[in-house]
């Protein structure tokens, strides 16, 4: 029996890819109506509930996380009653952004320039330090875009300043070429096993499409993409699945942020990818042999944000694949995905134009 805290699409997916290999779920979320509802056992409870961790965490094999902003308490002490999976140690890093890029920095790995900001003071010293434009955030629960604040000039540093309240971090704004995500997984043994790069589009700050393998590729940009996945994983002595987000710049890779688990730029591994990211994190946890990450055809994942389209619309597409989460549609919600499959990237991107016109 696995046990998954969190109970959204990503635990749904990892529940649904290991159904084929005779696995058992167990999640606990704090929400009614999760995604897993209807799929596997469900404890309903906060995630700071010890006695409710304690009956969660009985008779499981290993445990796991998909929900990124679970407190690290509730893991570590979960961790003492069965194995938990990524370490609780990457939980940590990934939930401050200010601890995270300082990790990254420590490693080697490239960043935007960042300095903390705790008194307003700071705020005016960073800004003449990093210049403008700026990113204020926040350094905790910033997800999808949440918690930021961009400052274009000297002006608006009061306004940001109130805006943002708590802990916060100022950012050099990158004009990035685009954005590219690195999903690797470690297993028990220390092998790894790599995804190729994939190219994200946000908007708002919230992922719309991924394609994979990202075009116009170089080797040398995959070859430090998978170095810095590395360190990462090795300094962590990391088992799972991690997603590293970075921003390209030519040759350059700067790390925006890391996510220790499965990402949503990796739901096209599904039917894109020899082996899923969602089977492959199973596959960790478990200490089974990893399988292998080549995607087996180019892909586009669009993401389904807010209104539920008509099933029929998406599945009349040739090479179109559609996920649904049970989730209610409400404005900015992520409720579903569809991967769209060709032979060529050239294809796919024909393909991913004409499903958009026909959802509009
Ligand atoms: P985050 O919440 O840090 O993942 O940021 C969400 C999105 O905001 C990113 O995917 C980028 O599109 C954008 N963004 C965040 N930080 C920066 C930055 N320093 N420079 C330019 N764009 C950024």
């Amino acid at each position: 029996m696995i046990g998954v805290l969190g109970a959204g699409q990503l635990g749904r997916m990892l529940a649904l890819a290991g159904y084929p290999l005779g696995l058992r779920f167990r999640f606990l979320d704090t929400a009614h109506d999760a995604p897993v509802r209807d799929l596997a056992e469900f404890v309903r409870a906060e995630f700071t509930d010890f006695a409710a961790l304690d009956r969660f965490a009985a008779g499981l094999d290993v445990a796991t996380y998909e929900f990124e902003n679970v407190p690290v308490d509730a893991v570590e002490h979960l961790a003492r009653c069965v194995p938990v999976f990524p370490p609780p140690a990457a939980l940590r890093a990934s939930q401050d952004r200010l601890e995270e890029k300082t990790f990254f920095r420590n490693l080697g790995i490239a960043t935007a320039p960042f300095v903390a900001v705790d008194v307003r003071a700071d705020l005016d010293r960073a800004l003449e330090g990093i210049g403008y434009p700026a990113i204020l955030k926040t350094r905790r629960m910033g997800y999808d875009g949440k918690g930021q604040y961009l400052i274009r000039e000297r002006a608006a540093a009061e306004q940001a300043w109130q805006t943002l309240s708590g802990a916060v971090l100022l950012e050099g704004f990158v004009h990035f070429d685009r954005e590219l995500s690195q999903i690797a997984v470690r297993g028990r043994d220390g092998r790894i096993v790599f995804y190729p790069l994939v190219e994200n589009h946000h908007a708002d700050g919230m992922l719309r499409l991924s394609l994979a393998p990202a075009p116009n590729r170089t080797p040398a940009l995959e070859q430090l993409a998978r170095d810095y996945a590395r360190r990462v994983l090795e300094a962590l002595n990391y088992v799972g699945v991690l997603t590293i987000e970075f921003f390209q710049q030519g040759e350059q890779l700067l790390a925006n942020e890391m996510a220790p688990r499965v990402h949503n730029s990796g739901h096209w591994t599904i039917e894109g990818a020899e082996t899923s990211q969602f089977e492959n994190h199973l596959r960790a946890l478990l200490g089974l042999p990893l399988g292998a990450a080549e995607a087996r055809q180019p892909c586009a994942m669009l993401n389904l944000i807010g209104d539920l389209p008509e099933a029929r619309t998406i599945l009349a597409h040739a090479g179109a694949h559609l996920h649904l989460y049970g989730k209610k549609p409400r404005p900015g919600r992520k409720i579903g995905h569809v991967t769209v499959r060709a032979g060529t990237i050239e294809e796919v991107l024909d393909r991913l134009e004409k499903l958009r016109l026909s959802l509009r």
